[in-house]
């Protein structure tokens, strides 16, 4: 079965100048394990798409399910990634990765060794103790996927995680994903709108058109992944 899944979702934002639909009749499943990509132009439904399957936006119809159960809040097993870094200045990038955990408790010994240890395999040992305005943006958003999976999540949701980057680290960035999700098979969820690099990345592209949001095609991509 599908791990998530959208069924005739649409949603509407209420404001003061009137209703704003932003998505209809969306329907989607996403296999565990799967990469899936979202691409389309701006104002499209993207962002939106994603808040409601992390559970942060409610649909205005139909239902969204993770795990098989039907969401009322974030599901229980899920890490996310925005386009903007999300580091607490104040903390160290160490600090900042053990957040996911002590949301809930404190982090134990071993939490800690797994949070060096996600560290170090996003070349990032050596800055545990630094602050986040130290380190470059590719290495904040390093630091943020660190974050999100040190509780190792089932779900990982990623919106334009490397959008503000520059190219070069953009692209470098990618290549890590690419891997990473290899390593961990992950569910993944992953906002973009460069065509070229969810074609890249992901076993499957949904495409979408705006006013109002809703998928116009899906493309399986069947190309040997990139390898280390
Ligand atoms: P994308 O991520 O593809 O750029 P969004 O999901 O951000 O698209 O936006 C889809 C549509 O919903 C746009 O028309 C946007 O203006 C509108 N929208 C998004 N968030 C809100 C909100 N909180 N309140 C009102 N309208 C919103
Ligand atoms: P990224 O591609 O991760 O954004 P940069 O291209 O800015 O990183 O930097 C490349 C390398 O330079 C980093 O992987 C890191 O080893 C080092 N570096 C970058 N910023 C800093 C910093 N503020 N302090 C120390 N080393 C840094």
């Amino acid at each position: 079965g599908a791990y998530v899944s959208l069924s005739q979702v649409s949603k509407t934002y209420a404001s003061s100048r009137g209703p704003i639909p932003a998505l209809v009749d969306i329907n989607l499943d996403i296999r565990p394990h799967e990469f899936i990509s979202v691409v389309g132009p701006s104002g499209c439904g993207k962002s939106t798409l994603l808040k409601l399957v992390a559970g942060l936006e409610g649909v205005s119809a139909g239902s969204v399910r993770v795990a098989g159960r039907q969401l009322d809040g974030p599901p229980d097993r899920l890490g996310a990634v925005f386009q903007r870094d999300v580091l607490l200045d104040w903390r160290t990038i160490l600090d900042n990765v053990l957040l996911s955990i002590e949301f809930t408790r404190k982090p134990t010994p071993a939490e800690r060794d797994r949070a060096m240890a996600l560290l170090k395999r996003f070349g990032l040992a050596g800055f545990e103790d630094r602050f986040p305005f130290e380190l470059s943006g590719g290495m904040r958003q390093r630091a943020s996927i660190c974050r999100a999976l040190l509780a190792d999540p089932e779900l990982l949701l990623m919106d334009e995680p490397f959008g503000a980057l520059d190219a070069m680290t953009r692209d470098d960035l990618n290549v890590e994903l690419a891997q990473i999700w290899q390593d961990t098979r992950k569910t993944l969820l992953f906002i973009t709108h460069s065509i070229v690099e969810a074609v890249f990345l992901s076993d499957r592209v949904v495409m979408m058109s705006k006013a109002p949001g809703k998928i116009v095609d899906t493309i399986t991509i069947d190309l040997p992944r990139p390898r280390r």
